[in-house]
């Protein structure tokens, strides 16, 4: 791309932090044109990182060529290139990061390395239309509240070990329950939730701002195995308890900041029950409930492809010697210069 020539143009996108591989197509205008996502099922068991990566470079040519073929554009008319750089498994970031180096050398455009977790907060404001909220991010690998202040994207309370996404997926296989391709494991715990009636006790573990539900599984599973209770009922207090956690976190940020929307998105925040307690917290505190569609919250390469737009229009580039996956790169130590 032409020097100065920054206000057109079309940026791709490449997800590939856990067990998704995804290709992302945005124009600098903030359209989206093509968000390709290929999941990783393992036959049993939780994520691999190297069988996910595996998946990954097997799918990076059909997903980019469906990517290219959905935007109706070529190689050729794309002006940057943006990859999750971190924080993310490292095989399969590794993988990501490949293709996207191979693509912005062979077609001579710079690279943006993006951190997922801004990507997350990025594609919701873009896409639920919220301005500067308070976010909720609750994902297979994460559970973060957090805040803009001062230049960046604050913590404001997150997991002390498992994420919330990662707690009714292991649940859930404990259970015995099978996927359906497509079908996430936090949606069939969902089904089950609604008929579930008793709410049977369960650890509850916020300490300060920060969340734990590592024991809050053990306990479940423990339950489980004892047979005293109907599975039904287990889902049901499984989320109950786990979301009033990140609900309360939530609301205590929302109150410290007074920022008047709050936004839910990971791939948890397609639970109804999840959504209906985040939308009270922000009607209580006269803030916007904010959601964002599920090819959009989960992880996707759209988000990667519009955060690499405003981080690029923003003068920030990555040389591809500064291009090495970053597994733990936390959210407060990006820059946000678009939101200044
Ligand atoms: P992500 O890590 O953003 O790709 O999202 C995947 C996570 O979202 C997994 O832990 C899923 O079980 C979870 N998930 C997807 N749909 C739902 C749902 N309806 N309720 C709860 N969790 C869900
Ligand atoms: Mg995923």
């Amino acid at each position: 791309m032409e020097k100065g020539k920054t206000r057109d143009g079309y940026c791709l996108g490449i997800e590939s932090t856990a067990d998704d591989f995804s290709v992302g197509i945005a124009t600098f205008k903030g359209e989206i044109l093509a968000n390709v996502i290929s999941a990783y099922i393992p036959p049993e068991g939780g994520i691999h990182p190297r069988e996910a990566s595996r998946h990954h470079a097997e799918v990076a040519s059909k997903v980019l060529e469906e990517a290219f073929r959905k935007a109706c554009i070529k190689p050729r008319d794309l002006a940057v290139i943006a990859f999750s750089q971190g924080p993310g498994l490292g095989p399969c970031l590794r993988t990501g990061a490949a293709v996207a180096r191979a693509l912005a050398s062979y077609l001579h455009v710079p690279l943006v390395g993006v951190n997922h977790c801004v990507a997350h907060i990025e594609i919701g404001k873009l896409k639920a239309g919220a301005k500067d909220p308070v976010t909720l991010y609750v994902s297979g690998g994460n559970t973060i509240v957090a805040a803009f202040d001062a230049g960046r994207y604050r913590v404001f309370g997150e997991t002390l070990d498992i994420a919330l996404g990662n707690c009714l997926d292991v649940f859930a296989r404990e259970a015995g329950l099978k996927q359906k391709p497509g079908e996430p494991f936090g949606a069939i715990v969902e089904k089950l939730a609604k008929s579930g009636k008793r709410l049977v006790p369960l650890p509850y573990a916020v300490r300060g701002m920060d969340m734990s539900f590592s024991g809050l599984l053990t306990a479940a599973i423990k339950a489980l195995q004892k047979g005293d209770y109907k599975l039904e009922d287990l889902c049901y207090s499984l989320q109950e308890t786990a979301f009033s956690m990140v609900v309360e976190v939530t609301e205590r940020a929302l109150a410290h900041t007074e920022k008047k929307e709050v936004l839910l998105t990971g791939g948890v925040a397609a639970n109804r029950r999840l959504q209906e307690m985040v939308r009270f917290i922000a009607e209580e505190h006269n803030a916007k409930f904010c959601t964002v569609p599920s090819e959009y919250a989960i992880d996707n390469g759209a988000m990667i492809a519009w955060t690499g737009v405003l981080a690029f229009t923003h003068g920030i580039t990555t040389p591809i010697e500064k291009s090495y996956v970053r597994l733990k790169w936390r959210l407060e130590e990006v820059e946000v210069p678009w939101m200044k």
